[in-house]
């Protein structure tokens, strides 16, 4: 067959534009991506014996060559793993499989600046190489195949293929060096590099000079090592790698199980939260290798969903080598395995939980994924409570639910909670006047999680979990320290003030009633208990999900305020109705924009405060 030009696929074009004329200052990765594509590719063959041992005639020593060429500014990466056909060269190296290289293209922003920066925050794979050669040459053969391939390009557009008899089995990725890279054949910067990047490949990385070769990674599984032989910066590198990230891990967690089932995990949190961490099919980031063969890094279901940003690779020896994806979802080896790894991620939390300013770095990156350990089906749930943080109405601080407790008044039975968009807000919330006054405590909760685990999770150590905005039996309970405005209201005038409020307001609200919860504003609103929230409807509108039902509203009247007990003076005597009404209108348009919900009529508002703030002037 003759030479055959394709273009690449409108997305690979648009992500090589980027990657060809960045000037992005880490263009190095390129090394540690060929180097991981080559590793992966011997892994995959490794794999494919186990079922096919008839492609060992393919195969010999797994390792990955790294062959500089000074005079030609020339560099060649060789691996002798499974190889690409026609297929693959065109599906792999022209389309966008990559998960990170499709990412990168979602975030792409248009300008050139901050792009570039996203390509080291991506990752994006083999095309990584055109942002140090100008030309790239992929000669390759597949294991149980005698058909070699030629694959070439400049980046530009399109990619040529062609038949190649002499391509070995295997890789040979030859990228012709951009001029002012030429640092890329120079020996001790590639060994430099792959010590940086590529230490812990587990297969031997070889750099060939001058006919020497010389192997310059340490070639064993970092995680069979013993920890003592480790330094921060090895586990640093490799958390990097298998987590495509560059930040530093904020917990490592290195351990050998041995009971019923045995398995080493090397185990990373993040210090800040990866860019698909709310993606809903995100799993997390673990791989898995049996007898360190490398079996997969997509698990089902091993690490429970509110741990998901935990990275890493477990290893064990207690599975078949050909172990299947089904009988990995069945076997109760990795259910073991699964309650093993929580518990250890959790007692390892529990420690540093102690240091609350280390903790905050963790908590402010991952609490609001962590908290749907609440209402997730797991044993630990009374663990992973003790684990979460909360802002509160009283502390300036994170606070636990033990730390609440412990500050509970004398007579309160029950931790309250309120949900709202932010801390700012919910902090001088009316709803919250009466607990500020009796010194109690509310949990101030603004992620959308909140919502929905407080539904769930409805008491710790006994006491119950109760919204704010329901609160009744411990505001009754605990008096009020300071000055009260003035005596509630007698019966009589209470309930003509309120049967007028109700004529006003009409169907605005679903009931109008007196409350203990205020202390410094008139009027709040709620909704009816056991319907949504304002919060979760709001939320619910901003995710374009109209409900069809919104939540009946409930106006709340503080008796002991001397604007309340005015009105109720003048309804009594039956005087100035129209200002009252107007009163009326005004005060529940207040309650509405405290509450950041729109007023129904804003010209009737403002004329009616224009002509109270004329009455008053
Ligand atoms: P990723 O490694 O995340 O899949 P890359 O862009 O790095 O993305 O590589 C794309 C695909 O190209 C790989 O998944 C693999 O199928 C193929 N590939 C790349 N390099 C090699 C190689 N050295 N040997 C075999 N296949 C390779
Ligand atoms: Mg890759």
């Amino acid at each position: 067959m003759t030479q055959q030009t394709i273009e690449f696929k409108a997305e690979v074009a648009k992500v090589l534009d980027i990657v060809i004329h960045s000037l992005y200052s880490n263009a190095e990765i390129f090394l540690r991506e060929l180097i991981s594509n080559a590793s992966d590719a011997c892994d995959k063959l490794r794999y494919a014996l186990l079922l096919h041992p008839e492609l060992a005639a393919d195969a010999g020593t797994f390792q990955i060559t790294l062959t500089p060429d000074k005079k030609q500014n020339i560099l060649t990466v060789t691996d002798n793993g499974i190889g690409m056909d026609r297929d693959d060269l065109i599906n792999h190296l022209g389309t966008i499989a990559r998960s990170g290289s499709a990412e990168f293209l979602k975030s792409l922003s248009g300008d050139k600046q901050k792009d570039m920066a996203l390509i080291g925050q991506f990752g994006v794979g083999f095309y990584a190489s055109f942002m140090v050669a100008e030309k790239v040459v992929v000669r390759t053969k597949k294991a149980g195949s005698d058909k070699g391939w030629k694959w070439e390009s400049t980046g530009l557009g399109s990619f040529t293929i062609e038949e190649d008899d002499k391509a070995p089995h295997g890789t040979a990725i030859t990228l012709y060096l951009k001029k002012d890279m030429s640092e890329y054949t120079d020996p001790l910067r590639l060994r430099h590099l792959v010590r940086q990047y590529s230490d812990h490949i587990s297969l031997p990385i070889i750099l060939e000079n001058n006919g020497t070769k010389e192997t310059i990674n340490s070639a064993s599984a970092l995680w069979t090592r013993n920890k003592t032989d480790i330094t921060n910066e090895q586990y640093k590198d490799f958390y990097q790698s298998v987590s495509h990230a560059f930040d530093a891990p904020w917990m490592t967690l290195h351990y050998k199980a041995e009971g019923t089932i045995t398995y080493t995990g090397l185990l990373f949190i993040p210090t800040k939260p990866p860019f698909n961490l709310f993606q809903p099919d995100r799993q997390s980031n673990l791989q898995l290798y049996v007898n360190r063969v490398f079996i997969s890094d997509n698990l089902p279901d091993v690490m429970p969903h509110f741990l998901r940003f935990v990275t890493g690779v477990i290893d064990t020896n207690d599975l078949p080598l050909n172990v299947s994806r089904e009988m990995l979802q069945k076997t109760p080896v990795m259910s073991k395995i699964k309650n093993g790894l929580i518990h250890r991620i959790l007692s390892e939390l529990k420690k540093r939980a102690d240091k609350p300013d280390d903790y905050k770095t963790f908590w402010d990156s991952f609490g609001i994924v962590f908290k749907e350990g609440l209402y997730e089906p797991i044993e630990q749930r009374a663990d992973v409570a003790d684990l979460c943080r909360f802002y509160t109405l009283n502390e300036s601080g994170l606070i636990s639910f033990s730390d609440y407790v412990a500050h509970m008044k004398p007579g309160q039975k029950n931790i309250y909670y309120i949900t709202g968009s932010d801390l700012e807000t919910l902090r001088h919330h009316p709803q919250l006047e009466g607990f500020a006054a009796r010194g109690i405590d509310v949990l101030l909760l603004t992620d959308p999680i909140d919502e929905f685990w407080v539904q769930t999770y409805s008491d710790y150590q006994g006491k119950k979990i109760v919204s704010a905005l329901h609160a009744r039996e411990d505001l009754k309970e605990v008096k009020p320290t300071g000055d009260t405005l003035e005596k509630p209201l007698e019966k009589e005038l209470a309930d003509e003030t309120l049967a007028r409020f109700k004529d006003v307001l009409g169907t605005q609200v679903k009931d109008v009633r007196l409350t203990d919860r205020l202390t410094k504003s008139p009027i709040a609103l709620i909704t009816a208990e056991g319907q949504m929230s304002l919060n979760l409807e709001r939320l619910m509108k901003a995710h374009g999900q109209q409900t069809a039902f919104s939540s009946e509203r409930i106006a709340e009247i503080n008796p002991t305020h001397p604007l309340i007990h005015k009105l109720a003076s003048l309804i009594h005597d039956k005087k100035e109705s129209d200002k009252v009404a107007d009163s009326i209108h005004v005060l529940f348009d207040q309650a509405l924009i405290a509450e950041g919900e729109p007023i129904k009529d804003p010209a009737a508002f403002t004329r009616r405060l224009s002509d109270f703030m004329m009455s008053g002037l």
